[in-house]
């Protein structure tokens, strides 16, 4: 890579610094270090101890006379003197009579190189090693990048071979496919397309909520078209440094048109595709600079030049207008939940990597995971296989997929909890209210299954509905019937104990969102007839609904969505007190069960009724 230089540069200062150190420490440290052990005297003391005969060592140096003495009190340790050196031709004589030790210090004896090597040579690279030391480990905290590298990109070449995924690794998604295929295609013989006079777009758009594979769909292009192809995510735009995202851009499109025809993939593009505000001082200058750079780049370049710009994102409303006109990202292509065949597609492309059971029904699978996306699908086949591996099998059965859904959609088991033997009834009443009420709805999904086993999403119990076929459209009938679906559980509590508990707060948080769209959004109600009331911000997530109604049309719109959960609520109490021995049997089943599915729930449900009895 280009960055090998840059990454030189910063080390000499290290070296620089590392030698303004030694030079501190040579100068000042070091001579205080020893001199501090070492006291320093007059001649006259040194003659006296002499005579006295305290000295039992001298040693001469060049221009100083060391000499050690005993400590008093302490014969096994010596103190240091030193004292300046004094013209004497005598001291040789006195220290015969002395009968001390003495010499002199040879002083060729440690070589001026070797000294310099030890006090010079030898820290500057243990400080150069620990610098390269420290600056790798900063590269790594980077995640690789390098912050003195300015301006550089970190747009990593991906050649055919390094993604390894290809179309065939992305299920369902047809049509999305179909137009990434055309782009493929034409960047491998542009002549089809240019004699007629066609243009490449130049940017394309993949939209859609998380997990659907948009980035997977990308890989699948780079793997396909055997092109160069440059990813970056938005985020890798923004920078520990002002200006840099744009440079980075410039440097991007830069590479890109060198290597064309290639792809250049931008993932998470509302990261810094996002609306400018025009609104004083702005906060994101630096984001706006990036955008600007951006659309600056893709007018730059030719589009038959070939060089296809795709990006990917899952908020798709809060793009900058201009990014989305004409000649720049003009292609949106929608990458939506899969439908039941997509989602079975999908779990086959994953159920590849592991060993199944010949029972695995995955039509089963793919219709009660209706509303999962790609990246759910995934998961539960690798739950599965986990839990298989768990349970010591061989191989995923379809009873680790179908307890996989339940993991990933509620979370594990929760074993342990305590949950005393009267919250357990209130639970299967609950539960069974739902199960009771669905199905004594026209056209409501089968129950499939229904537990109380508590689960680590905090759901204490649910009621699992799959439906027959996948449908589009959902009638008024319908969505009404869901409602009373939702309030059965509170339903089924008052009409056994005559009070409620607190565990119906999911159902009401679902049933009044409902109840609200059927009234503000779908045209659903008396009053209101096909106005919208409330418009969706930000469709693939959440999917936030903002009011754009007056204040008084408000109020109304809160009256309405309770009177319809009013009237279910009612409807839901009335099935289950027609129900009530039903209800007492199927709860009391359950609540001795923990689990029951649908067969046996129905089973239980047909019988014929039973003897009166006091539960
Ligand atoms: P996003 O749309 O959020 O970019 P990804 O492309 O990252 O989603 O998908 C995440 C994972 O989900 C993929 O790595 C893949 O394993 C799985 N996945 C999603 N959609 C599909 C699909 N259509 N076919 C196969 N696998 C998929
Ligand atoms: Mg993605
Ligand atoms: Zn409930």
């Amino acid at each position: 890579m280009k960055d090998g230089q840059t990454t030189k540069k910063p080390l000499i200062y290290y070296a620089l610094i590392a030698i303004g150190i030694l030079m501190l420490l040579n100068a000042f440290v070091f001579p205080m270090m020893l001199s501090s052990r070492i006291t320093e005297v007059d001649y006259g003391t040194f003659l006296t101890w002499l005579e006295e005969g305290k000295v039992l060592e001298v040693q001469k140096e060049e221009n100083e006379i060391l000499f050690a003495t005993k400590v008093e009190g302490d014969d096994s340790k010596v103190a240091i003197y030193s004292v300046v050196a004094f013209e004497d031709a005598k001291l040789v004589d006195r220290l015969l009579d002395a009968g001390v030790k003495f010499g002199q210090v040879n002083t060729s004896e440690s070589s001026p190189l070797i000294s310099f090597l030890l006090t010079w040579v030898l820290p500057g690279v243990f400080f150069y090693l620990l610098g390269m030391l420290l600056f790798r480990q900063m590269q790594k905290m980077n995640g690789g990048r390098n912050a003195m590298s300015f301006g550089k990109s970190n747009a990593k070449v991906y050649v055919q071979a390094e993604t390894g995924i290809s179309f065939s690794d992305v299920a369902g998604q047809d049509e999305a496919k179909e137009a990434l295929m055309e782009i493929v295609d034409f960047l491998h013989n542009p002549k089809k397309y240019t004699q007629i006079g066609a243009s490449l777009p130049k940017g394309a758009l993949l939209v859609g909520p998380p997990g659907t594979g948009k980035t997977l769909l990308a890989k699948a292009v780079a793997g396909e078209a055997k092109v160069p192809f440059f990813s970056i995510s938005g985020s890798e735009f923004v920078e520990m440094f002002v200006g840099m995202g744009a440079a980075k851009v410039r440097d991007l499109f830069k590479q890109a048109s060198e290597k064309a025809p290639c792809i250049v993939f931008i993932d998470e593009i509302d990261t810094i595709g996002k609306k400018r505000d025009n609104g004083g001082f702005s906060a994101n200058d630096e984001r706006e600079q990036t955008l600007n750079q951006l659309l600056t780049e893709m007018d730059g370049f030719d589009g038959k030049k070939g060089v296809v710009i795709l990006a990917a994102t899952n908020r798709p409303e809060s793009l900058d207008k201009a990014l989305l006109r004409p000649g720049r990202f003009d292609r949106r292509i929608p990458v939506e939940l899969p439908d039941l065949n997509g989602r079975i597609a999908i779990l086959q492309v994953h159920a590849k990597k592991v060993h199944l059971a010949d029972d695995v029904d995955f039509e089963l699978i793919g219709r009660a995971t209706a509303g999962t996306s790609g990246a759910d699908l995934a998961n539960i086949i690798n739950e599965a296989a986990l839990r298989a591996v768990r349970l010591g099998r061989q191989s995923v059965t379809q009873e680790d997929l179908e307890e996989s859904i339940e993991v990933v959609m509620a979370g594990y088991q929760r074993k342990n909890a305590v949950i005393s033997p009267k919250e357990k009834k209130i639970i299967a009443y609950h539960e069974i209210g739902h199960a009771l009420v669905a199905a004594r709805q026209p056209g409501a999904a089968p129950v499939h299954k229904i537990t109380i086993v508590p689960r680590t999403s905090g759901a204490l119990g649910y009621t699992l509905q799959v439906d027959e076929q996948e449908s589009v459209l959902m009638t008024r009938e319908e969505a009404f019937a869901r409602i009373c679906t939702l309030t059965g559980g509170r339903a089924a509590e008052e009409t056994k104990f005559g009070s409620y508990t607190s565990g119906a707060s999911n159902d009401i948080e679902q049933a009044t969102k409902l109840a609200r769209a059927m009234v503000t959004r779908l045209g659903m109600s008396d009053s209101f007839d096909m106005m919208a009331l409330e418009t969706v911000t930000n469709q693939y997530l959440g999917g936030d609904a903002a009011l754009s109604c007056a204040a008084d049309t408000a109020s109304r719109v809160d009256e309405e969505v309770l009177a319809l959960i009013k009237r279910a609520h009612e409807r839901a109490k009335n099935i289950l007190s027609r129900e009530r021995e039903k209800l007492d049997a199927l709860a009391n089943y359950l609540l001795e069960k923990e689990t029951i599915t649908g067969e046996q729930f129905l089973d239980m449900l047909n019988a014929p009724a039973l003897a009166p009895q006091n539960a």
